[in-house]
Protein backbone atom coordinates (compact mmCIF):
# COMPACT_ATOMS: atom_id res chain seq x y z
CA UNK A 1 0.00 0.00 0.00
CA UNK A 2 1.58 3.37 -1.10
CA UNK A 3 1.83 5.89 1.81
CA UNK A 4 -0.93 8.51 0.02
CA UNK A 5 -3.30 5.70 0.41
CA UNK A 6 -2.08 4.98 3.83
CA UNK A 7 -3.24 8.20 5.04
CA UNK A 8 -6.11 8.47 3.21
CA UNK A 9 -7.30 4.98 5.18
CA UNK A 10 -5.78 6.50 8.33
CA UNK A 11 -8.26 9.34 7.86
CA UNK A 12 -10.95 7.20 7.63
CA UNK A 13 -10.44 5.29 10.91
CA UNK A 14 -9.49 8.08 12.71
CA UNK A 15 -12.99 9.53 11.88
CA UNK A 16 -14.60 6.38 12.60
CA UNK A 17 -16.13 5.92 9.27
CA UNK A 18 -15.56 5.56 5.93
CA UNK A 19 -14.74 8.71 4.23
CA UNK A 20 -15.01 6.99 0.76
CA UNK A 21 -11.43 8.61 -0.26
CA UNK A 22 -10.10 6.01 -2.41
CA UNK A 23 -13.12 5.36 -4.88
CA UNK A 24 -13.21 1.36 -6.07
CA UNK A 25 -11.20 0.37 -3.22
CA UNK A 26 -13.63 1.87 -0.63
CA UNK A 27 -16.04 -0.77 -2.48
CA UNK A 28 -14.00 -3.54 -2.38
CA UNK A 29 -12.86 -6.06 0.55
CA UNK A 30 -9.65 -4.41 0.02
CA UNK A 31 -10.73 -1.33 2.48
CA UNK A 32 -8.72 -1.67 5.43
CA UNK A 33 -11.67 0.24 7.43
CA UNK A 34 -13.26 -3.19 7.89
CA UNK A 35 -9.87 -4.41 8.88
CA UNK A 36 -9.48 -3.40 11.97
CA UNK A 37 -5.85 -3.75 12.36
CA UNK A 38 -5.59 -0.64 14.99
CA UNK A 39 -5.31 -0.44 18.74
CA UNK A 40 -8.60 -1.00 20.01
CA UNK A 41 -9.21 2.27 22.36
CA UNK A 42 -7.59 4.43 19.62
CA UNK A 43 -10.21 6.26 19.09
CA UNK A 44 -11.50 8.62 21.96
CA UNK A 45 -14.51 9.34 20.46
CA UNK A 46 -15.70 5.95 21.03
CA UNK A 47 -14.34 6.08 24.70
CA UNK A 48 -16.50 9.28 25.45
CA UNK A 49 -13.81 11.38 25.85
CA UNK A 50 -14.93 14.12 23.38
CA UNK A 51 -16.92 16.99 24.72
CA UNK A 52 -19.76 18.40 23.28
CA UNK A 53 -18.29 20.53 21.05
CA UNK A 54 -15.41 18.10 20.22
CA UNK A 55 -18.35 15.90 19.15
CA UNK A 56 -19.36 18.28 16.76
CA UNK A 57 -15.77 20.07 15.62
CA UNK A 58 -15.73 16.13 14.62
CA UNK A 59 -18.64 15.55 12.51
CA UNK A 60 -18.03 18.62 10.51
CA UNK A 61 -14.71 17.69 9.80
CA UNK A 62 -16.06 14.42 8.48
CA UNK A 63 -18.19 16.13 6.32
CA UNK A 64 -15.28 18.43 5.04
CA UNK A 65 -13.19 14.97 4.34
CA UNK A 66 -16.14 13.38 2.73
CA UNK A 67 -16.38 15.74 0.23
CA UNK A 68 -13.43 17.83 -0.29
CA UNK A 69 -14.19 21.29 0.74
CA UNK A 70 -12.27 23.62 2.18
CA UNK A 71 -13.44 25.68 5.34
CA UNK A 72 -14.31 29.11 3.94
CA UNK A 73 -16.38 27.03 0.80
CA UNK A 74 -17.98 24.80 4.01
CA UNK A 75 -18.89 28.35 5.54
CA UNK A 76 -20.73 29.07 2.37
CA UNK A 77 -22.56 26.44 2.12
CA UNK A 78 -24.26 26.63 5.68
CA UNK A 79 -24.77 30.32 5.52
CA UNK A 80 -26.89 28.98 2.02
CA UNK A 81 -28.52 26.14 3.73
CA UNK A 82 -29.68 28.47 7.04
CA UNK A 83 -30.70 31.17 4.13
CA UNK A 84 -33.11 28.19 2.57
CA UNK A 85 -36.27 26.96 3.94
CA UNK A 86 -36.79 23.46 5.59
CA UNK A 87 -34.11 21.87 7.71
CA UNK A 88 -30.71 23.82 7.97
CA UNK A 89 -28.66 20.33 8.64
CA UNK A 90 -30.50 18.58 5.43
CA UNK A 91 -30.27 21.55 3.47
CA UNK A 92 -26.50 21.32 3.84
CA UNK A 93 -25.86 17.94 2.56
CA UNK A 94 -28.01 18.08 -0.42
CA UNK A 95 -26.31 20.99 -1.06
CA UNK A 96 -23.00 19.40 -0.89
CA UNK A 97 -24.16 16.39 -2.20
CA UNK A 98 -25.50 18.53 -5.56
CA UNK A 99 -21.48 19.29 -6.40
CA UNK A 100 -20.51 18.30 -9.80
CA UNK A 101 -17.51 16.41 -8.54
CA UNK A 102 -19.88 14.36 -6.22
CA UNK A 103 -22.19 13.71 -8.95
CA UNK A 104 -19.47 12.54 -11.70
CA UNK A 105 -18.21 10.42 -8.91
CA UNK A 106 -21.54 9.09 -7.68
CA UNK A 107 -22.45 8.73 -11.85
CA UNK A 108 -19.04 6.28 -11.91
CA UNK A 109 -17.58 8.59 -14.08
CA UNK A 110 -14.38 9.12 -11.94
CA UNK A 111 -13.05 6.95 -9.09
CA UNK A 112 -13.19 9.49 -6.21
CA UNK A 113 -14.08 12.73 -5.82
CA UNK A 114 -10.69 13.95 -5.66
CA UNK A 115 -10.20 12.18 -9.02
CA UNK A 116 -13.30 13.91 -10.39
CA UNK A 117 -11.82 17.39 -9.43
CA UNK A 118 -9.16 16.91 -11.53
CA UNK A 119 -11.05 15.89 -14.61
CA UNK A 120 -13.17 18.79 -14.37
CA UNK A 121 -10.88 21.17 -13.18
CA UNK A 122 -8.94 19.11 -16.65
CA UNK A 123 -11.67 20.22 -19.02
CA UNK A 124 -12.83 16.34 -19.24
CA UNK A 125 -16.30 17.02 -18.73
CA UNK A 126 -19.60 18.39 -20.11
CA UNK A 127 -22.74 19.42 -18.45
CA UNK A 128 -25.66 19.61 -20.95
CA UNK A 129 -23.28 19.91 -24.29
CA UNK A 130 -20.94 23.04 -23.10
CA UNK A 131 -17.23 22.10 -21.18
CA UNK A 132 -16.90 22.88 -17.27
CA UNK A 133 -14.14 23.40 -14.93
CA UNK A 134 -15.85 24.36 -11.99
CA UNK A 135 -15.91 21.46 -9.69
CA UNK A 136 -18.08 23.07 -7.15
CA UNK A 137 -20.94 23.93 -9.55
CA UNK A 138 -24.39 22.78 -8.24
CA UNK A 139 -26.54 20.16 -10.60
CA UNK A 140 -30.27 20.38 -11.82
CA UNK A 141 -32.88 18.00 -12.41
CA UNK A 142 -32.38 17.20 -16.01
CA UNK A 143 -28.31 17.83 -16.48
CA UNK A 144 -26.57 15.64 -18.28
CA UNK A 145 -23.04 15.14 -17.68
CA UNK A 146 -20.67 13.24 -20.01
CA UNK A 147 -17.68 12.83 -21.05
CA UNK A 148 -16.54 16.35 -23.25
CA UNK A 149 -17.20 14.95 -26.84
CA UNK A 150 -13.18 14.55 -27.92
CA UNK A 151 -11.40 11.24 -28.46
CA UNK A 152 -8.93 11.87 -25.38
CA UNK A 153 -11.51 12.42 -22.80
CA UNK A 154 -13.73 9.88 -23.78
CA UNK A 155 -11.88 7.15 -24.05
CA UNK A 156 -10.53 8.18 -20.29
CA UNK A 157 -13.63 8.61 -18.35
CA UNK A 158 -14.73 5.00 -20.36
CA UNK A 159 -12.25 3.56 -19.11
CA UNK A 160 -13.01 4.39 -15.43
CA UNK A 161 -16.91 3.84 -16.05
CA UNK A 162 -15.95 0.13 -17.05
CA UNK A 163 -14.00 -0.40 -13.66
CA UNK A 164 -17.20 1.46 -11.41
CA UNK A 165 -19.94 -0.75 -13.33
CA UNK A 166 -21.22 -2.19 -10.05
CA UNK A 167 -21.22 0.53 -8.15
CA UNK A 168 -25.04 1.43 -5.91
CA UNK A 169 -26.10 4.43 -8.59
CA UNK A 170 -28.46 6.62 -6.06
CA UNK A 171 -32.37 6.61 -7.03
CA UNK A 172 -31.88 10.39 -8.41
CA UNK A 173 -29.44 9.74 -11.05
CA UNK A 174 -29.15 7.20 -14.22
CA UNK A 175 -26.23 6.22 -16.29
CA UNK A 176 -26.37 5.05 -19.90
CA UNK A 177 -22.88 3.35 -21.23
CA UNK A 178 -23.86 3.88 -25.21
CA UNK A 179 -23.31 6.86 -25.25
CA UNK A 180 -21.64 7.04 -21.85
CA UNK A 181 -23.61 9.73 -19.96
CA UNK A 182 -25.54 10.44 -16.68
CA UNK A 183 -29.12 12.37 -15.93
CA UNK A 184 -29.61 13.70 -13.00
CA UNK A 185 -33.24 12.73 -12.96
CA UNK A 186 -34.51 14.86 -9.71
CA UNK A 187 -32.55 16.64 -6.81
CA UNK A 188 -31.94 14.57 -4.00
CA UNK A 189 -33.25 14.24 -0.56
CA UNK A 190 -31.21 13.68 3.06
CA UNK A 191 -32.60 10.00 2.64
CA UNK A 192 -30.64 9.48 -0.29
CA UNK A 193 -27.55 11.25 0.68
CA UNK A 194 -25.87 7.86 1.75
CA UNK A 195 -23.54 9.59 4.48
CA UNK A 196 -23.23 8.64 8.29
CA UNK A 197 -23.39 11.89 10.04
CA UNK A 198 -25.12 13.64 12.48
CA UNK A 199 -25.91 16.93 10.71
CA UNK A 200 -27.76 18.12 13.27
CA UNK A 201 -24.54 18.37 15.29
CA UNK A 202 -22.53 20.57 12.88
CA UNK A 203 -25.64 23.09 12.78
CA UNK A 204 -25.48 23.29 16.70
CA UNK A 205 -21.53 23.65 15.91
CA UNK A 206 -21.79 26.41 13.14
CA UNK A 207 -24.51 28.06 14.66
CA UNK A 208 -22.59 29.47 17.91
FE1 LIG B 1 -9.44 3.70 2.63
FE2 LIG B 1 -11.74 2.34 3.02
FE3 LIG B 1 -11.54 4.93 3.71
FE4 LIG B 1 -11.66 4.20 1.17
S1 LIG B 1 -13.28 3.96 2.72
S2 LIG B 1 -10.28 5.71 2.03
S3 LIG B 1 -10.44 2.30 1.19
S4 LIG B 1 -10.43 3.18 4.60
Amino acid sequence: MGRHTESKCRLCRREGMKLMLKGARCESARCSFNRRDYAPGQQAWRRGKFSAYGMQLREKQKLKRYYGVRERQFRRYFAEGVRRKGNTGENLLVLLERRLDNVVTRLGLADSRAQARQLITHGHVEVNGRTVDIPSQAVKAGDVIAPRSRDSSTKLIAAIREGSKGRPMPSWLEVTEEPLQGRVLDLPNREEVPIAIREELIVEFCSR
